[in-house]
């Protein structure tokens, strides 16, 4: 999602730190208040989880009521008022049942109207339950048999969350700007839809129908507008592959619009009259960004559907192939080094992030909240790789070491599954710090690279957990990599290399400390210029060295781990 980190704004990250708050116009000021001391800012729920509410157990599980089918279809078909601050309209969504059934779990938050829940010409009865709908049908439903329902609604969504969830402005010049980013409130907060992480449709088709001049960019490709000859026109957006609820957006406004290519693919550039020509140089960057995460992973996953960039009044989020960005046309993180050792300067940090999870995220998709790091971590490491591509190895080093300091180590990255929790801040650098150890525990980067690329073929257009993932690496790699994988991700804390300097000169006891009774990882010791290798367990275990205490160092750009040297 998109980021925001650690500012002194009441932001958190959901999808991306990037996803951010703040438009351009006004982000200026609070954006400048960034933390000088990263440690500073320990957001709630980095310290201790929330208790799930009635409505997280609701939106979080995968119940009989959702587990009963599979979705296969939606088209949003609304229109927007921009005066009054309503929707209406409806979704038509058609799914396939995997067991007979005579209910289905469906979300639409309580602020909006449920106007009619259509089966053919048939008028379904509905339950709501806090932002849960369950919709009943008159007849079973038989496994196998597709299905397809109108679900009309109505009404003044609320703006909630981080980044609103759906927000009425205006842009600074005082004209009509109405955007969504609702990957932490959920996307039934706008519309209604199975909102939930495990099951995507297969496409979709978004029609917007809003006043006569104003352009609406929603995902997928364009198919056209039609005046409707009542003052509004509607913009009709098709979208060729699965994709997340919350990715489904709304970027209403007085866009200008102008277009490039990558070879095949088409890139879309939306920015307000007034960014026009500031914006061409930085958007500039979206080629080599492609060019980048292509060489790593293979070819972009929405080619049907095109690349985009809108401008939007917070920091950025990761709408599929509809990438919002507000990061003030500058390089960096609103402007400033963020990681602070010098790299972040070089390029545009919501254009890569962002952009990182189409293939993170995107494409590959965590099947459960708890799992976010499958986006975040994934899309955090993508970045070290875009500057290892343009840059090299040594500055995607000194990249990471950035994100070092940032990292709390206060609860596991993994959230408890099932109750749509948040996890924490974590699961981006910790999640980057720990793939790159892991490059180094293969210690092969011919086998790196082609493992990268094949988990990223293996698992595109599906919604995968953690298990995957270890699975995929222990498979390809042939190791047991479990107990690593785990303590980074199911505890708190980061292995420790306990060394005991003993009374004779020129040998040394070490072992890990680590919550995991199988950790077992290689790790480069020594001194610059001297590094060996060895394999500690959690049982000590002597060598020999020629390092005095105050010497000996982990590799810590390798390995993201602890030294505790006595
Ligand atoms: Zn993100």
């Amino acid at each position: 999602m998109g980021l925001v980190f650690r500012f002194a704004l009441p932001l958190g990250l959901a999808c991306a730190f990037v996803c951010f708050q703040a438009s351009s116009a006004q982000q200026t000021s609070t954006a400048q208040k960034t933390d000088e001391n990263p440690k500073a800012h320990i957001r709630p729920n980095d310290a201790g989880a929330a208790i799930p509410t009635r409505f997280d157990m609701l939106r979080g599980a995968y119940g009989p009521s959702r587990a009963n089918n599979d979705l296969l279809y939606y088209h949003l078909d609304i229109r927007v008022e921009p005066e009054q601050q309503t929707i209406r309209g409806k979704n038509t969504i058609r799914f396939r049942m995997l067991q007979d059934g005579t209910r289905i779990q469906l979300d639409l938050d309580e602020a909006l109207n449920i106007d009619k829940i259509l089966l053919g010409d048939e008028s379904l009865k509905f339950e709501r339950d806090t932002g849960a709908v369950f919709v009943d049908f008159p007849q079973t439903l038989r496994a196998g048999r597709v299905y397809t329902i109108d679900f009309y609604y109505s009404g003044h969504p609320k703006e909630t969350g981080r980044f609103g969830g759906i927000t009425f402005k205006e842009d600074p010049a005082g004209r009509t700007w109405i955007n969504t980013a609702c990957e932490e409130t959920g996307a039934s907060i706008w519309w209604p839809n199975k909102d939930q992480w495990r099951d995507e449709v297969e496409s979709m088709d978004i029609s917007v129908a809003i006043p006569n001049g104003l352009t609406d960019v929603s995902n997928g490709h364009l198919v056209g507008k039609t005046d409707l000859g009542d003052g509004y026109t509607r913009w009709d957006w098709h979208v060729s592959y699965p994709i997340n609820n919350y990715d489904v957006s709304l970027n209403i406004g007085d866009y200008v619009h102008y277009s490039d290519r990558l070879g095949d693919l088409p890139l879309d550039f939306y920015v307000l009259p007034e960014d026009l020509e500031r914006s061409k140089p930085q958007f500039a960057q979206a080629k080599g960004m492609i060019e980048a995460y292509q060489h790593y992973f293979g070819p972009y996953p929405f080619a049907k559907d095109g690349y985009k960039l809108i401008e939007a009044p917070y920091s950025g989020m990761e709408h599929q192939s509809a990438v919002t960005y507000g990061n003030l046309f500058k390089n960096g993180y609103l402007g400033r080094d963020w990681t602070g050792v010098g790299i972040s300067p070089r390029f545009d940090f919501i254009i890569i992030h962002e952009s990182g999870h189409e293939w993170f995220g995107n494409a590959v998709s965590a099947a459960d909240h708890a799992d976010m790091w499958i986006h975040e971590g994934w899309t955090t490491y993508l970045e070290s790789l875009y500057v290892e591509y343009r840059w090299g190895k040594d500055d995607a080093l000194k990249y990471l070491s950035g994100y070092r300091p940032k990292v709390h180590n206060l609860r596991p990255i993994l959230a408890e599954p099932g109750v749509n929790a948040n996890p924490t801040e974590d699961q981006y650098f910790k999640g980057a710090l720990m793939l790159n150890t892991l490059r180094s525990v293969v210690n092969d980067d011919a086998k790196w690279w082609a493992l990268l690329h094949g988990l990223f073929q293996r698992f595109k257009y599906q919604n995968i957990l953690t298990q995957d993932v270890i699975a995929y690496f222990n498979l390809h790699t042939g190791m047991n990599l479990t107990p690593i994988f785990d303590q980074y991700l199911r505890h708190a804390n980061i292995p420790r290399l306990e060394v005991l300097f003993g009374e004779a000169p020129g040998t040394l006891m070490y072992k890990w400390d680590a919550d995991e009774q199988n950790f077992a990882m290689p790790v480069r010791v020594g001194a610059e210029g001297k590094w060996q290798m060895i394999v500690p367990t959690t049982k000590w275990q002597s060598m020999k060295t020629a390092l005095k205490k105050d010497e000996f160092q982990v590799d810590e750009d390798h390995y993201y781990v602890d030294l505790n040297k006595q």
